[in-house]
């Protein structure tokens, strides 16, 4: 049993798939570990921890060669397959919606692709649910990135030369991403009001010590699995209303709100943001679905004509390389060890499974996830993200975010807008099977 780690080629991708720890853990269970020289340098797994864990370390063709699994965060390029046997299972995000061209060329090489994002949101799969996993690091960092470039302290201040006042964040989507995003501005000593359109999340919100925000006129738009369903046009306006009146009087919004296999809701106008005092914060975890706010670019920073701050990353969990792949290869690893036989040491899939059932998009050549729809033209076109058709509506300052980080990188000085006064952050990312899953990361350039 052999199971391959690609260096990630997605720009601007530090993390990894697999971690010295998940290698050892396999290698334990009669696992042959192939790692890609360099896979993990970006997320500070030097190649010479692999080997320690029982890796040998070579090239894409060298590692894949004769493997039976392939384990990658992003969906490769079907190029990058070449090696790899009819058969083999390559597991990772595959970002399938919106992409079927692409899912149709892996099919066409034979492999059987895995969608990491289709696990079952049951009691058995929450270690190996990578959406939970990334999205709670991304509400963390997102707290962390506006503490950084907002120009006044978080918490209450006493001091002899008077009080400041704590900084007021809100919150908008109280899912993973939010909830964490709520509990670390509280650590952080803000004020914290959140609001969702699942009346549920309101309890949730109470229980990490912030104030619920909800209109009246918005009873619960929860759908299935635990996931919000679309507003219709009147809640949006009733939902609009309320947070045109809210979001004047903040210091630092971060939004986080996504609907299943929809673009991400837009909550926040251009007309909102204007209201805003100057040196407020906007962070929009939604950006790689089109963005919860009409002025995200995504990737860079915005400096408006107010003097609001926009970031709109779109690999959060990503910033924090090392975390995220910890977590990441965990889940990756979790739903490993249900595909092998244990006392024979080799892969025994369960095509019955649910867990198996809902994640195979293709297998023997074709696409055969229920939910993916081969396109019409077979061949594969180049993707590109979807947030990126989003209009420039605003004229402000650009930044780009997208360079990695790196062991000297400072705060984000380098990345900061002209305009802007100060460093930004400080690093430059019940079961509802198939249906409810959607893809978070956009199609994004590959390097060699
Ligand atoms: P998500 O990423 O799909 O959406 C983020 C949040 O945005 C959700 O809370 C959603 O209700 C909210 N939202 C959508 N439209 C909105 C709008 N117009 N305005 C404001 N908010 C809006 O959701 P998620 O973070 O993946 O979590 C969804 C739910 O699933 C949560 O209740 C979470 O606790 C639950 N969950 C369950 C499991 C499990 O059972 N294994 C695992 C993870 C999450």
């Amino acid at each position: 049993m052999k199971i391959a780690v690609l260096r990630e080629r997605v720009e601007g991708e530090t993390r990894v798939a697999a971690t010295p720890e998940t290698v050892a853990r396999l290698v334990a269970l009669g696992a042959e570990f192939a790692v890609e020289t360099d896979a993990g340098a970006k997320a500070r797994f030097p190649d010479a921890d692999y080997a320690a864990a029982g890796a040998t370390l070579g090239t894409a063709a060298a590692v894949t060669k004769g493997a039976n699994v392939v384990l990658t965060v992003r969906r490769p390029q079907a190029a990058s397959l070449k090696s790899v046997a009819a058969g083999a299972l390559v597991i990772g995000g595959m970002d399938p919606f919106g992409h079927e061209a692409d899912i149709a060329a892996l099919a066409d090489t034979g492999v059987t692709l895995v969608a990491m994002e289709f696990m079952p949101r049951i009691t058995r799969a929450q270690v190996m649910d990578i959406l939970s996993s990334q999205a709670n690091l991304a509400g963390y960092q997102a707290v962390i990135d506006a503490a950084g470039v907002f120009e006044r302290a978080m918490p209450m201040m006493m001091t002899a030369a008077g009080t400041v006042r704590p900084a007021k964040v809100f919150v908008m989507g109280a899912g993973v991403a939010g909830l964490q995003a709520i509990a670390t501005a509280r650590r952080l000593g803000a004020m914290v009001t959140a609001t969702d359109v699942r009346a549920a999340a309101g309890e949730q919100v109470e229980s990490l010590g912030a104030k619920f925000v909800m209109t009246e006129a918005l009873k619960d738009a929860s759908g299935s699995g635990g996931y919000a369903r679309e507003l219709t046009d009147a809640e949006k306006a009733a939902q609009s209303e309320l947070v045109a009146g809210h979001i004047s009087k903040q210091d630092i919004v971060i939004t986080t709100a996504l609907i299943p296999g929809r673009p991400a809701p837009q909550l926040v106008t251009a007309a909102m943001v204007a209201s805003m005092a100057p040196g407020s914060v906007v962070v929009d975890l939604a950006a790689e679905r089109g963005g919860n706010v009409a002025l995200t670019k995504p990737d860079e920073v915005v400096v408006t004509d107010n003097g609001v701050t926009i970031l709109g990353p779109t690999n959060m969990a990503g910033r924090l390389a090392t975390s995220a792949s910890q977590l990441y290869a965990r889940n990756l690893a979790a739903f490993l060890e249900t595909l092998i036989d244990k006392s024979e040491k080799t892969l025994a899939i369960d095509w019955e499974d649910e867990l198996v059932k809902a994640t195979v998009l293709t297998r023997d050549g074709a696409i055969v996830h229920p939910n993916i729809k081969a396109p019409k033209a077979a061949a594969a076109k180049p993707t590109k993200p979807a947030a990126a058709a989003k209009s420039a509506a605003s004229k402000s300052a650009t930044t780009s975010l997208t360079a990695p980080k790196t062991a000297a990188a400072k705060p984000a000085a380098a990345k900061k807008p002209a305009t802007a006064k100060k460093p930004a952050a400080r690093k430059a990312g019940a079961a509802k099977p198939a249906a409810a899953s959607r893809a978070r990361k956009p199609a994004t350039k590959e390097s060699k």
